[in-house]
C-alpha cells in the first residue's frame, strides 16, 4: 500500500473474555487476504514485564516467540491466523513500560524533569505501538488493548490511544468490542451495557469508529440503527458477532459482515483486490467434515485449566485437518495417573502426547503414562518437560536407575539424567532468563525424526532451564533410546525416540508454537497420523 501506516485500536467493553484476540486476529487475516501486510499487537496493563513469570492458572500459556520473548497467548492466535512470526514488539506490558521509562530517568535522559504518566509514560507507550509502525513493512499495526474500558490499570493505554487519534487523523481507528446481553425471559438483547460502554470510552476522550457486539442472539431489527444513534456510529459499522462453532470461522463471519469494508472505507483505502480466503476455507472444509477420528490423551497438571495448554490444542486440529481426522482430546490429570489405574484412564486412546510443565506436582503421573505408552506401543509425543519425563522413566525401567530424575525434582538423585544447563546455573533472576526462543537442531539419518521433517536442518522454539544429561547418552543408546536430534552448537540433545517403539517421540522444544492453520506442523501432522494408522490398531483396552 502507498502512504502511511495505518493504526487500528481495538478496546473492550461490558466484560472481558469477548475475544478481542480473535476479532483483531480475524480483521487481520481478513486485510492479509486483500494483499495487505498487518501485525497485531498486545497491550496488557498488568505490572509483569513479561507474563513468563505468571502461572498458567493465572494467566494460561505462555507463548514464546522466535526471538524469544514469553507473551500473551493472543500472540499464538495471531501467528496462528496469519502464519506471520510476531516479536517481542508484539507484547507490550505496564511493567515494561514502566521499566523502560525509569531506566531512562535513572540514566538522566528526562534531562532534569519531573517524570509523569501524562507525558512520559504515554509517550514509551506510543512509542511501542509506533515502532512496529516504522519497520515500514505493515500496511495496517492493530494494536489490542487489553483489559476493560474503565478498568483504572488501562487509562494509561486508552489515553495514549486518544493522543494518537488525535495526532495521526484519518491514519487511525478504533473498534471497541462490547456484549449485548440475552435476557431469557423477555426474550430480548439489551443494548444498555453497550450504551454504557462507549460512554465510558468517550468520557476518556476516545469516539469509538466501529462498534463489534458480541451476542448469542442475532441481532433483532432495528437494533444496529438504536446503537448506532446512542454511540454516534455508522449504523453499517455496528457490526454483528455472534458466538461461533470454532474461532476459525470468525474471519468469515467478520467478512459476512464487512468489518474489512467498513474499516478500509474509514481508513480512506478506496482501492484493493477482495480477500481471497480460498486456502482458509479448505482449512475449515477438512477441519469441519473430517472422513474418520482419533482420540487423543493429552496428559498434564493443568488439564481443567485448557488455556494453558492453548497451543497444544490448536496444533493437534491443524494436524487433524491436515489429516481430515477430527481429533478428540481427552485431558488427563497427571496428579490423578498412578500405576495402579493408568490403564483405566489411558486405555482406549491411539496416541498419548505428555505436555510440558514446571516443578514436581504430577511428575510421577506423567511418568507413569509415558510407561504405559512404551510398553502398549500406543503412538507417544512428549513435549519439553514431556520429554525429560520419557527420559526419567527410561533411565528408571529400563536402565534400572530406580532414583533416576531430574534435578529439578531432586537435587540429590543419583542419576541426574535430566540436568540444569551449565549456562543456567549461575543466573538467580527468575524472568526471561531460561533457554528462550528458536535453535538450530540437526537430525540425525535413519531416524523417525528425519522421516516426520524430511530435513537434515530445522529451527524450534525453547522454553526451559534442564537438558538430557550427555553423561548418560552412550547408556541411553546402547538400550534403544537415541537422540535423533542435537543442537549443533551445544551439543544439547533436543529430540529422543525409541528405536523398537512403533512412534514414540520426545522434543525438548515446543514444536506447538509454530503450527498455524497455513502450515499444520509436521510433528503434529505425523503424530496424529500415527495414533490413526498404527494407536488404533494397538489401542489397549480401558481396564473397568
Ligand atoms: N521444567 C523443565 C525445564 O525447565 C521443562 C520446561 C517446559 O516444559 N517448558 O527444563
Amino acid at each position: 500500500m502507498t502512504g502511511s501506516t495505518k493504526y487500528i485500536f481495538v478496546t473492550g467493553g461490558v466484560t472481558s473474555s469477548l475475544g478481542k484476540g480473535i476479532i483483531s486476529a480475524s480483521l487481520a487475516k481478513l486485510l492479509q487476504a486483500r494483499g495487505f501486510t498487518v501485525t497485531i499487537q498486545k497491550l496488557d496493563p498488568y505490572i509483569n514485564v513479561d507474563p513468563g513469570t505468571l502461572n498458567p492458572y493465572e494467566h494460561g500459556e505462555c507463548f514464546v516467540t522466535e526471538d524469544g520473548a514469553e507473551t500473551d497467548l493472543d500472540l499464538g492466535h495471531y501467528e496462528r491466523f496469519l502464519d506471520v512470526p510476531t516479536s517481542k514488539a508484539n507484547n507490550v506490558t505496564t511493567g515494561r513500560i514502566y521499566q523502560n521509562v525509569i531506566s531512562k530517568e535513572r540514566r538522566g535522559e528526562y534531562l532534569g524533569k519531573t517524570v509523569q504518566v501524562i507525558p512520559h509514560i504515554t509517550d514509551e507507550i506510543k512509542a511501542h505501538i509506533q515502532a512496529l509502525g516504522r519497520k515500514g513493512i505493515y500496511d495496517f499495526v492493530i494494536t489490542e488493548v487489553g483489559g476493560t474500558v474503565g478498568d483504572i490499570e488501562s487509562l494509561p493505554y486508552v489515553e495514549a490511544m486518544r493522543q494518537l487519534k488525535w495526532a495521526k487523523g484519518k491514519d487511525c481507528l478504533t473498534i471497541h468490542l462490547t456484549l449485548l446481553p440475552y435476557l431469557g425471559t423477555t426474550g430480548e438483547l439489551k443494548t444498555k451495557p453497550t450504551q454504557h460502554s462507549v460512554k465510558e470510552l468517550l468520557s476518556l476522550g476516545v469516539q469509538p469508529d466501529v462498534l463489534v457486539c458480541r451476542t448469542e442472539h442475532p441481532m433483532q431489527k432495528g437494533m444496529k440503527e438504536k446503537i448506532a444513534l446512542f454511540c454516534n456510529v455508522d449504523a453499517e459499522a455496528v457490526i454483528e458477532s455472534r458466538d461461533a462453532d470454532t474461532i476459525y470461522d470468525v474471519p468469515l463471519m467478520m467478512q459476512h459482515e464487512r468489518l474489512d469494508e467498513v474499516v478500509l472505507k474509514k481508513l480512506g483505502v478506496n482501492t484493493c483486490p477482495d480477500a481471497d480466503l480460498n486456502a482458509w476455507k479448505d482449512f475449515l472444509r477438512r477441519y469441519k467434515e473430517p472422513k474418520g477420528e482419533v482420540h487423543i490423551g493429552l496428559v498434564g497438571k493443568y488439564v481443567e485449566l485448557k488455556d494453558a495448554y492453548k497451543s497444544i490444542k490448536e496444533a493437534l486440529e491443524h494436524a487433524g485437518a491436515a489429516n481430515e481426522l477430527k481429533v478428540h482430546i481427552k485431558w488427563v490429570h497427571s496428579e490423578k495417573l498412578t500405576a495402579k489405574n493408568v490403564a483405566k484412564h489411558l486405555g482406549g486412546l491411539a496416541g498419548i502426547l505428555v505436555a510440558p510443565g514446571f516443578g514436581h506436582r504430577g511428575i510421577e503421573g506423567k511418568i507413569e503414562a509415558i510407561k504405559f505408552a512404551r510398553e502398549n506401543k500406543v503412538p507417544f509425543l512428549g513435549i519439553c518437560l514431556g520429554m525429560q519425563c520419557a527420559v526419567i522413566e527410561f533411565g528408571r525401567n529400563v536402565l534400572g536407575y530406580t532414583d533416576a530424575n531430574s534435578t529439578e525434582m531432586n537435587a540429590d538423585t543419583m542419576h541426574p539424567v535430566i540436568a540444569m544447563m551449565e549456562e543456567q546455573k549461575q543466573i538467580e533472576n527468575k524472568g526471561g532468563t531460561m533457554r528462550l526462543g528458536a535453535y538450530p537442531c540437526k537430525i540425525e539419518d535413519d531416524t523417525l525424526a528425519k522421516q516426520v521433517y524430511r530435513k537434515r536442518d530445522i529451527s524450534e522454539r525453547h522454553r526451559h532451564r534442564y537438558e538430557f544429561n550427555n553423561a548418560y547418552l552412550k547408556a541411553y543408546e546402547k538400550s534403544g533410546m537415541v537422540a535423533s536430534g542435537i543442537n549443533p552448537q551445544g551439543k544439547l540433545v533436543e529430540i529422543v525416540e525409541i528405536k523398537g517403539h512403533p512412534w514414540f517421540m520426545g522434543v525438548q522444544f515446543h514444536p506447538e508454537y509454530r503450527s498455524t492453520v497455513a502450515k499444520p506442523h509436521p510433528l503434529f501432522i505425523a503424530f496424529v497420523k500415527a495414533a490413526m494408522s498404527i494407536g488404533v490398531k494397538e489401542v489397549v483396552k480401558a481396564e473397568a
